[in-house]
C-alpha cells in the first residue's frame, strides 16, 4: 500500500473484521441516513465500499478523501450481493478532506453510457474514474505485456525506431512536422516503422519488434484513429509459415490473458476464395450465409439482366416474415449504391406440389429449371428470401458481402472469437486504365509467389493474377492485421518498381537508404503488424476502439480535452519559417 493507505477500496472482505482500515478514493455517492450518519461509498479503481459517516461531514460526489475506520459486517437485510464488498462496511470512520470537487459534468454510473461521447472526452479524467474504462485500459496493459512476454520468450529483440522520419509507403497521408534548423524541410510521422524494421533486419537484428504507434492521416472510423498502437514484427531467415506461427503465439498469449482461453488453430483461406464465399477479404466467419455460385445456371439465360460474368446468391434463412416489400425496395436501394445494377430477391412460398415456389418481380424472366436450379443450389426453404446479384466478380462479391454483412453480423459481444488467416492477396489491387500501372495491394516491398513471377512480364489481366506472399489476420470482420514476405533481392526489387512506374530518381529519393542498405547483404525476411487497438475492443465486446485508448480523438480527429489541433502564433510560424495561407476552396 501506500503511506496514506492500508487497503485498497473494492478489497475489503469478512477477513478484515475487526481491523482497523485506511482508504482512499472518490466519493462515488453519498445517502443521508437519519440526521447524525451518512453512507458514502468509496471509489478507487479496485471497486466501492461503504463507510458509515458521521452526518454532519460535508462530502460530495467526487470529493477525494481518506477514510480510516474499522471494518464491520453490515447489519442482517443490508448485505449487498451486487458488490465484491457487499458483506461488510467501515463503521468509526475518521475522514479527511484531501481535495473538494466541482460537481462531475456527468454522471458516472451506468448513464455514463448515454452522455454524448464529445462530452465524454473533453472530460476524459472524470471518464477514465469509471469501472468499465479502468476495465479497457487495464485489459489493454495487461494484453500489451503479454505481447512483450510472447515476443521475448520468441526471441524477439524490442528496438525502439524513430519518430521523425522521411516518409513511409503505407498508403496514407503522412502527418508531417516542420523542422526548425532546416526551414522548409519536414519530417514525416511514421505510418508505421516498415523501412526500420527492415533495416533492422539487415543488421542483423534477427528477429525485431515493438509496440509502435503508428499515425496515418486518413479518414476517422469506428475502427481507426490517426494515431494507434501496432505490434509490429520481423523476422529473418524466415518465410510466411515462421511468421504466421510467431503471431498466432503472439494473439493467443492475449487472448488467454484477457479471456482465460487460447485460440485454437486458426483456419486459413487464399483472398481468392475469401472473396468467393464470403464477398470480403476480410470475413465475419462467425456466421454462415456464405455466397453460392449460380452463374453456370444461367447460361443459355433469357433473362437479360443475368447475361453477366458472376452471379451469386445468399439465402437469409426464414427471414421472409420479417422483411417487409418496404424493406426489400430499401435494401434494393442500397445495393445499388453499393455498386450493383441491382438486386433480385425472391421469397420462397409453398408450390402447389407440397414443394417450395419463388415469388419475385423478376421470376417470370426466368425458366423453370433456372428458378429449380436456385432454389436448390441455395437450399431454399419455405420462410427464406433469397438474394442474388449479377454482375462481374468483384462487384457480385463486393455487393453480396455486404449483404451478408447487413442481413447476418451479430453484434460485436456475440458469437465467440473467430480468428481467420487470409493468404495469397493479389500483389496487384488494380491496373491503372489510362497507364496500364499496376496499383500495389500492399507496400512496394512485397515478394511475388514465386510461381507468379513470369506472370509480372504479362499483360494487365495477368497482372491482376499475380499473387503475393501477404497475408492478413482477420478477427469477426475485422482486419486485425497484415504482414508479408519481402522483396530483399535489389533486381526483383527494381522490376517492380518498374512496374509501378517508381523511376530511379523517385525510387532513390524515397527509399534510397533502404535500396542501399539491401547492396550490404540482406537477409531473407518477412513480417507481420496487428492492431492492438482492435484487438483489444474486440475482445472487450467494444464496438469503438476510442473505447479502449486513454486519450482518443473524436471522430472529426480533434482532441475536445486539450484543444488539438491548434493554431500556432506568428513567431512560432515565422521560426518554422512557415507563412499561413488562406485554407483551399
Ligand atoms: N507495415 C505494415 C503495416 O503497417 C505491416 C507489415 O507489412 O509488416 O500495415
Amino acid at each position: 500500500m501506500t503511506s496514506m493507505r492500508t487497503l485498497m477500496c473494492g478489497e475489503v472482505r469478512d477477513d478484515h473484521v475487526g481491523s482497523t482500515v485506511s482508504l482512499c478514493g472518490w466519493v462515488a455517492r453519498r445517502r443521508e441516513h437519519g440526521e447524525h450518519l451518512a453512507f458514502l461509498d468509496l471509489r478507487d479503481h479496485t471497486g466501492v465500499v461503504q463507510c458509515v459517516v458521521d452526518g454532519a461531514h460535508d462530502l460530495r460526489s467526487e470529493w477525494v478523501v481518506r477514510v480510516t475506520g474499522t471494518v464491520r459486517p453490515r447489519p442482517d437485510g443490508t448485505v449487498n450481493p451486487q458488490l465484491e464488498t457487499g458483506t461488510v462496511e467501515l463503521g468509526e470512520c475518521t475522514v479527511e478532506v484531501l481535495a473538494t470537487a466541482e460537481p462531475p459534468p456527468f454522471p458516472l454510473d451506468e448513464r455514463a453510457g448515454d452522455v454524448d461521447e464529445v462530452v465524454r472526452l473533453r472530460h476524459r479524467y472524470v471518464d477514465l474514474r469509471r469501472p468499465e474504462m479502468q476495465r479497457n485500459l487495464r485489459t489493454r496493459a495487461a494484453a500489451i505485456a503479454a505481447i512483450r512476454r510472447s515476443m521475448d520468450d520468441q526471441g524477439f529483440l524490442e528496438v525502439e525506431t524513430p519518430l521523425l522520419i522521411a516518409s513511409t509507403p503505407e498508403g496514407a497521408r503522412d502527418f508531417v512536422v516542420p523542422s526548425r534548423h532546416r526551414p522548409g524541410s519536414f519530417y514525416a510521422l511514421p505510418q508505421s516503422p516498415q523501412l526500420f524494421k527492415q533495416l533492422c533486419m539487415v543488421g542483423g537484428v534477427d528477429r525485431y519488434y515493438q509496440v509502435a504507434r503508428c499515425l496515418r492521416d486518413e479518414d476517422l472510423r469506428a475502427d481507426r484513429q490517426f494515431e494507434f498502437t501496432q505490434l509490429d514484427a520481423e523476422m529473418s531467415f524466415a518465410g510466411q509459415e515462421d511468421v504466421l506461427e510467431a503471431i498466432t503465439a503472439a494473439v493467443d498469449a492475449v487472448v488467454r490473458t484477457v479471456r482465460n482461453e487460447g485460440i485454437g488453430e486458426v483456419p486459413r483461406t487464399t483472398w481468392r476464395e475469401a472473396v468467393d464465399r464470403y464477398g470480403s477479404d476480410k470475413p465475419d466467419i462467425r456466421f454462415g450465409m456464405e455466397l453460392v455460385e449460380l452463374t453456370d445456371l444461367f447460361s443459355e439465360t433469357g433473362f437479360q439482366a443475368f447475361r453477366a460474368g458472376s452471379i451469386k446468391g445468399i439465402r437469409h434463412a426464414g427471414g421472409s416474415e420479417s422483411t417487409s416489400r418496404s424493406r426489400l425496395d430499401d435494401l434494393t436501394e442500397t445495393c445499388k449504391r453499393w455498386g450493383a445494377k441491382g438486386l433480385v430477391w425472391m421469397r420462397v412460398e409453398a408450390g402447389d406440389d407440397g414443394g417450395t415456389t419463388l415469388v419475385s418481380p423478376v421470376a417470370k424472366f426466368m425458366s423453370a429449371a433456372e428458378l429449380a436450379g436456385v432454389a436448390d443450389r441455395l437450399g431454399a426453404e419455405v420462410g427464406d428470401v433469397l438474394y442474388l446479384v449479377a454482375d462481374d466478380w468483384i462487384r457480385t462479391t463486393h455487393v453480396l458481402g455486404l449483404l451478408r454483412l447487413e442481413l447476418g453480423r451479430p453484434p460485436t459481444h456475440e458469437g465467440g472469437l473467430r480468428f481467420l488467416w487470409v493468404v495469397d492477396f493479389p500483389l496487384f489491387e488494380d491496373v491503372d486504365g489510362a497507364t496500364g500501372r499496376p496499383v500495389p495491394a500492399h507496400h512496394p516491398f512485397t515478394m511475388p509467389h514465386e510461381e507468379d513471377l513470369d506472370l509480372l512480364d504479362g499483360d494487365a489481366e495477368a497482372l491482376l493474377r499475380v499473387r503475393s506472399q501477404a497475408y492478413d489476420l482477420v478477427l469477426n470482420g475485422w482486419e486485425l492485421g497484415s504482414g508479408s514476405v519481402r522483396i530483399h533481392r535489389g533486381d526483383l526489387q527494381q522490376r517492380i518498381f518498374d512496374l509501378l512506374g517508381i523511376s530511379a530518381e523517385e525510387a532513390s529519393a524515397r527509399f534510397g537508404f533502404l535500396l542501399d542498405a539491401f547492396r550490404y547483404g540482406a537477409p531473407p525476411h518477412a513480417g507481420f503488424a496487428f492492431g492492438v487497438d482492435r484487438l483489444v475492443a474486440l475482445l472487450l465486446g467494444e464496438e469503438n476502439i476510442r473505447e479502449v485508448i486513454a486519450f482518443p480523438k473524436t471522430q472529426s480527429g480533434t482532441d475536445p480535452l486539450t484543444g488539438a489541433p491548434s493554431e500556432l502564433d506568428a513567431p512560432q510560424l515565422a521560426d518554422l519559417g512557415l507563412r499561413q495561407v488562406p485554407p483551399p476552396g
